[in-house]
C-alpha cells in the first residue's frame, strides 16, 4: 500500500497551504481503500448495503413471452390490412394459467396482462379496439405485429449480470434480485467510524453552561450523518485539549475503527500540538483548504496496537464540520465502503440575489432552492458565517460557487447541490 507521502509527490500542484477542493479529493481518493470483509445476508437485510460481487442472472426475466395488456392474443399474419377482421375466441390465457392448446389460422384467445402469449400468437390487440359478439372477435385495422407483447429475457438474460459489485442495495435493487428468485446477497462489511470532538470550551448536553462554553453540537451532526451513512459508530465523546488525553482517544480510535472523525483542534493555533501528538501515530498531513467554510483539516492514516484507521481531522466550526463531511468524508467512506458510484449531481439555477466571492477558492454557501416564475431559482439562507448552524437547517441545498467563480449577479445561473441524499 502506497504512504500518504508517495500518494502527495504523485499529485501535480500541491501546496498544503493552499489546496484546491478537487486536488483535496484526489488525495483522499488515492489514499483511501475499500474494506475487504464480505458477509451473506438475506435481501432485505441488505437494504442499504454494498453489493460485493456481481449477481448473475440464473433465468430470463420475463421467463416466458407474455402480454403486457388485457386483450386478445392473435397471430400477426391474421390481421386485417387497412380494413376490420373477425377471428374466433377458442380460450382464455390468464397470468399464472396458461393457455393450453394452439390457435390456428383465424383464432384468437383472451388474454390477460402477464399471461404467457399462447402458442402460434406474437401480438396483442387491447380489449377497446375489439367489438365482440359471442365468440366473434372483430379487430379494427391500424395493429402491428408484435405490439403489446413482453418478450423472454428482455428484462434480464439468464448468464448475463444482473446487477455489478459496488452497487449501493436501493429498494429497486432489492427487488431485482427477488425478481431472479435469489434470496440473499454477498455485501461488504460495514464500516466502522470512531469520532470525537475536541475542545476546552466544550459542554455535552444535559451540563450548565458557564462562561465562554458552548454545547458540543458536531458530535450529534456527525453522529446523524454517519448513521446515514449505514456505518457503526464509537462515539469517543469529548476530549480536552491536552495531547496526553488527545493521543489516548487517537491510539483507541485507531485500534477499533476503520475511520476516524474529529472535529476541531487542526486551526493555525491548536494545530502545534495536535501536529507533533500525530507524528507519534502515523502518517498525518495538515491542509490549509481553497475553500469556505471549513479551511484546516488533517488527514491520515493512524495505527494503534496493530491496528490502522484513516484519519479525518476536521476543523471545529459547526457548518465547516458538516460541509467538509459531505464534499470530503462522505465520498471517501463511501469508497471505503466499496461503492461505484460516490459522484454527485451539479444542478443550475437562477440566483435571486447577488452573491460576493472572490476567485481561487470553492464555497459551499447554504441556499433554498424553489420552483418560482416556470423555473428553479436559488438564495442564499441568510449569514453564511462557518459557525452559524441555522444555515444549515434552513438550507436545502448548497450552492457551490466553483474555484474560478467571481462574483455572481442577481439573475445569474449558479450550482447549485441538492442536500436531500447527500447522507
Ligand atoms: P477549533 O477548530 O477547535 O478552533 O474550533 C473553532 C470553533 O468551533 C470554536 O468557536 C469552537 O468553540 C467551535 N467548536 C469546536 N468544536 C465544537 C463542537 N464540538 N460543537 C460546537 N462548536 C464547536
Ligand atoms: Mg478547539
Amino acid at each position: 500500500m502506497a504512504t500518504l507521502k508517495e500518494v502527495i509527490s504523485c499529485t501535480s500542484d500541491y501546496d498544503p497551504d493552499a489546496l484546491p477542493v478537487a486536488k483535496v479529493n484526489e488525495v483522499i481518493r488515492s489514499f483511501v481503500k475499500p474494506v475487504s470483509g464480505v458477509e451473506k445476508l438475506p435481501v432485505r437485510a441488505a437494504l442499504g448495503r454494498v453489493l460485493a460481487k456481481d449477481i448473475v442472472s440464473p433465468i430470463d426475466v420475463p421467463s416466458h413471452d407474455n402480454s403486457a395488456m388485457d386483450g386478445y392474443a392473435v397471430r400477426g399474419e391474421d390481421l386485417g390490412k387497412g380494413e376490420p377482421v373477425t377471428l374466433i375466441e377458442i380460450g382464455t390465457a390468464y397470468a399464472g394459467k396458461e393457455f393450453a392448446g394452439e390457435v390456428k389460422r383465424g383464432e384468437c384467445v383472451r388474454v390477460m396482462t402477464g399471461a404467457v402469449m399462447p402458442a402460434g400468437t406474437d401480438t396483442v390487440v387491447i380489449q377497446e379496439t375489439v367489438s365482440t359478439a359471442g365468440r366473434r372477435i372483430t379487430i379494427s385495422p391500424g395493429q402491428e405485429t408484435g405490439q403489446n407483447r413482453r418478450l423472454a429475457g428482455e428484462d434480464l438474460h439468464k448468464g448475463k449480470p444482473a446487477l455489478k459489485a459496488g452497487a449501493l442495495l436501493r429498494p429497486a435493487e432489492l427487488g431485482l434480485v427477488a425478481s431472479i428468485g435469489i434470496g440473499e446477497v454477498r455485501v461488504r462489511r460495514k464500516l466502522t467510524v470512531a469520532f470525537f470532538s475536541t475542545g476546552d470550551e466544550l459542554v455535552s448536553v444535559g451540563k450548565k453552561l458557564k462562561a465562554g462554553e458552548v454545547y458540543d453540537s458536531n458530535r450529534y451532526t456527525l453522529w446523524g450523518m454517519l448513521q446515514r451513512l449505514g456505518c457503526e459508530v464509537i462515539d469517543l465523546g469529548v476530549v480536552r485539549d491536552d495531547p496526553k488525553r488527545l493521543e489516548a482517544a487517537f491510539r483507541k480510535a485507531a485500534a477499533s475503527a476503520d475511520a476516524v472523525v474529529t472535529s476541531g483542534g487542526v486551526s493555525v493555533g491548536e494545530a502545534d500540538f495536535t501536529k507533533q501528538m500525530m507524528a507519534k501515530l502515523g502518517e498525518v498531513v495538515f491542509w490549509k483548504i481553497a475553500m469556505r467554510p471549513g479551511r484546516p483539516m488533517a488527514f491520515g492514516r493512524i495505527r494503534a496496537r496493530g491496528k490502522a484507521a484513516y484519519l479525518f481531522g476536521l476543523p471545529g466550526n459547526p457548518v465547516a464540520v458538516m460541509v467538509t463531511f459531505y464534499h470530503f468524508v462522505r465520498g471517501a467512506l463511501l469508497h471505503m465502503m466499496g461503492r461505484s458510484d460516490t459522484e454527485l449531481p451539479l444542478l443550475r439555477a437562477k440566483s435571486e440575489t447577488a452573491m460576493r466571492k472572490k476567485p481561487g477558492r470553492t464555497e459551499y454557501q447554504r441556499g433554498i432552492l424553489e420552483f418560482k416564475n416556470g423555473e428553479w431559482s436559488v438564495r442564499l439562507t441568510g449569514a453564511q458565517g462557518s459557525g452559524i448552524l441555522h444555515s444549515m437547517t434552513e438550507a436545502n441545498c448548497f450552492v457551490v460557487l466553483g474555484h474560478e467563480q467571481g462574483a455572481v449577479k442577481a439573475g445569474e445561473y449558479v450550482e447549485v447541490m441538492v442536500m436531500d441524499g447527500l447522507v
